[in-house]
């Protein structure tokens, strides 16, 4: 009996042991170094980065990273777009290639782990099939993406394109994006062969810090990204009619503030009304005219909607927009509201959602599948082929800012997550 359970268990473990991944693993301590390097290009007082595209700061980056995917091993050159492309063989020469990437670009004031994790944790995984001289089946793309902040340029370009309009776009650097692609190394009149035919990748896989609070809140080592949201932005008017606050009895003002109000009011109501992850927000508002004694005439603000499912937050949009006129009659004010602007969701593959769950779980980690509520140079990549994205813990949900903060641990762990969802993909596919 005693001996049948001991075979048992032994059994048990070899089994566990045969289905355990690869040993390759990532050097922590080495991303934390380099991270820490990368961090002194366009370093601010407060501990961030203002390594804006197409800055000083930003090219020394670049170069930067530049020296590292070349000791790793990479073919690196900069294709037409501006992006920094390193590619290394694989040994089926009839597969399509196998992308990673992220950005190194910050916004003014931003931190030190947006687009950095994810680009040096890409470098690193080439660094270890280097040094494990693991040879892939699939040719391997390492891309550091030109101007993410600025709009997720260079994954555009190499997506759906870039047009005059965009080009003529001034980034924060002060140089337009037609100068700052050719600063970067790119040829603004060649951007058409910079593009990637839909189906000509095998997958794409980012890692990138969250940005939001949910893992690190939940204890949750991983994020499993369902897709990136989608937003529909329209500026709302409210007319209603300037005149005397002090001569105007209350039954008698047409306030277009006040009618903004209870509108403020209600998009939370709508937006909180139904079950989902759904956001709406009313970022700006502008108030004329302006003064402590009229009453207001004229409101405008920004309403913004979010989510993964287009459907649902146009739904929400006209319910808004229903509900606001009603609002107006209140005290005889009129809502308009421009044609929205919509930019649609990005979904990532489930397949690729599958194979990073199981590769964290391997590893021991523990897991969420969640949406992004940024935007990154995935959702324009999931344009040519499929994309995976992993998502590691912000320390406080904060981004964009100097104390933008990801734990060591935490970075080396999806870099493994990276590093394994890469090898497994590579075996199954
Ligand atoms: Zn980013």
């Amino acid at each position: 009996m005693r001996r049948a359970r001991l075979f048992i268990i032994l059994l048990l473990s070899f089994s566990a042991t045969a289905q355990s991944p690869s040993p390759a693993r990532v050097n922590g301590q080495r991303i934390h170094d380099h991270l820490k390097e990368l961090s002194r290009f366009g370093a601010n007082p407060q501990g961030g980065v203002s390594r804006v595209a197409y800055s000083e700061a930003d090219l020394q980056g670049r170069q930067y990273a530049i020296g590292l995917m070349k000791a790793a091993g990479l073919d690196v050159h900069i294709d037409f777009a501006g992006n920094i492309v390193g590619t290394r063989a694989g040994s089926d020469a009839s597969l399509k290639p196998l992308l990673l990437g992220s950005h190194i670009d910050s916004v003014p004031m931003g931190g030190n782990y947006d687009g950095d994790v994810g680009s040096l944790s890409a470098i690193e995984v080439a660094q270890i099939l280097k040094e494990k001289q693991i040879a892939l089946r699939h040719p391997l793309e390492v891309i550091i993406f030109q101007n993410e902040e600025g709009g997720t340029v260079g994954s555009q370009a190499l997506g759906e394109g870039l047009d005059e309009k965009h080009l003529n776009l001034v980034s924060n650097s002060g140089k337009t994006i037609r100068e700052g692609t050719r600063i970067v190394g790119g040829d603004p009149d060649r951007l058409a062969s910079a593009r990637r035919q839909p189906g000509s990748i095998a997958g794409y896989f980012e890692l990138h810090i969250e940005q939001g609070g949910t893992l690190e809140r939940e204890k949750i080592d991983i994020g499993v990204v369902e897709g990136i949201v989608g937003i529909l932005h329209s500026d709302v008017t409210i007319e209603g009619f300037a005149n005397h606050a002090g001569t105007t009895p209350m039954d008698q003002r047409h306030d277009a503030l006040l009618s903004a109000a209870r509108f403020l009011e209600k998009v939370n109501q709508i937006v909180t009304g139904v079950p989902g992850r759904q956001v709406g927000t009313v970022g700006w508002i502008k108030v004329e005219p302006g003064a402590y004694n009229v009453i207001p005439g004229k409101v405008v603000l920004g309403l913004e909607l979010r989510d993964l499912d287009e459907k649902k937050f146009v739904g929400l949009f006209e319910q808004i927009r229903a509900e606001a006129e009603q609002l107006g009659k209140l005290n005889q004010t009129r809502f308009n509201f421009t044609e929205p602007v919509i930019s649609h969701p990005a979904l990532t593959d489930k397949g690729f959602q599958k194979l990073i769950d199981s590769t964290a779980h391997s590893l021991g980690f523990s897991t969420k599948v969640m949406p992004s509520g940024a935007g990154h140079d995935a959702q324009e990549i999931a344009r040519i082929g499929p994309v995976g994205m992993i998502f590691i813990p912000s320390i406080g949900g904060i981004s964009h800012s100097p104390k933008e903060f990801s734990r060591p641990q935490d970075i080396e762990n999806g870099a493994n997550v990276l590093l394994q969802t890469v090898l497994a993909f590579d075996k199954g596919h």
